[in-house]
């Protein structure tokens, strides 16, 4: 699995960060930064309920 962020589309909203703060992280720009785009087995129910509840779809996954 591997994520990938538009950062044309993301907000600012930080409800990635707030939902896995040890793989997404909004810097001073506002925009997402993903910190690990390859998280393990262990983390994926949570990233993608994350990619879920991303507000404009800024976010996504590939295998
Ligand atoms: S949840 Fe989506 S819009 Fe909000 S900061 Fe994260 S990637 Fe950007």
């Amino acid at each position: 699995m591997r994520i990938a962020a538009d950062r044309e589309r993301c907000v600012g909203s930080a409800a990635c960060e707030a939902l896995a703060p040890e793989l997404f992280c909004v810097g001073d720009d506002g925009v997402v930064r993903v910190l690990r785009p390859e998280p393990g087995r262990a983390e994926e129910d949570v990233v993608r309920d994350t990619v879920d509840q991303c507000p404009t779809g800024a976010l996504s996954l590939t295998d």
